[in-house]
């Protein structure tokens, strides 16, 4: 047969020699190296009753912001959406009533706020896209489950409750304040 390359090798089966034959120097190499790491500190931890500590940029579970008087800052621009690489986040717009001015920052918000958290790759460009400071990652893990619709996050479970504020000052570094606040960007001018 004609062959596709000319990068053909031919493979010679090689005897093997008395000792390999006998498996034993290789048996007690590998349990040389098995009583080696026996002894040494196991890096392994027993989760969940045991967690370990994330370090202060670790990405994890979103949370939708109010602002300071209680009221949502999402204005439903969708640039986190556009900005997100696994199209993880959906959501609706809607129109703020009169009246509604203490529940929604601005006059438009999101009825529909989804993230679908199996497509998710927590990499923090939804965050970083946010012109209203209104979503951040947070240290919080997402909670495993057998129910693929339950990784389907909704406002209720991603809007932050307003009897416990969520701390993300972490996230707001210095550089990232001033990359806000540039409004030479068009995304700043939103
Ligand atoms: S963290 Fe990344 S992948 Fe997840 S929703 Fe935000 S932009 Fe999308
Ligand atoms: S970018 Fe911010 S304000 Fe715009 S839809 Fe996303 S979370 Fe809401």
């Amino acid at each position: 047969m004609q062959p596709l390359t000319n990068r053909s090798k031919v493979v010679v089966k090689k005897q093997m020699t008395f000792m390999e034959r006998l498996y034993i120097p290789a048996i007690l190499g590998g349990m040389r190296i098995t009583l080696q790491h026996f002894f040494k500190k196991k890096v392994t931890i027993n989760y969940p009753e045991v967690k370990r500590d994330f370090a202060p940029v670790y990405r994890g579970k979103h949370v939708l912001k109010r602002d300071e008087n209680g009221a949502e800052r999402c204005t439903a621009c969708g640039l986190c959406a556009v900005a997100c690489p696994a199209e993880a986040i959906t959501m609706v717009a809607a129109e703020r009533n009169n009246g509604e001015e203490k529940l929604y920052r601005e006059e438009k918000y999101a009825s529909v706020y989804e993230i679908n958290m199996l497509r998710c790759i927590f990499c923090g460009l939804c965050e970083e896209a946010c012109p209203k400071e209104a979503i951040f990652l947070t240290d919080e893990l997402v909670p495993t489950t057998f129910k693929r619709a339950e990784y389907i996050y909704g406002k209720d479970r991603l809007v932050e409750p307003t009897d416990k504020r969520v701390d993300v000052s972490k996230r707001q570094t210095k550089e990232v304040l001033k990359f806000k606040e540039d409004k030479s960007l068009q995304h700043n001018r939103l």
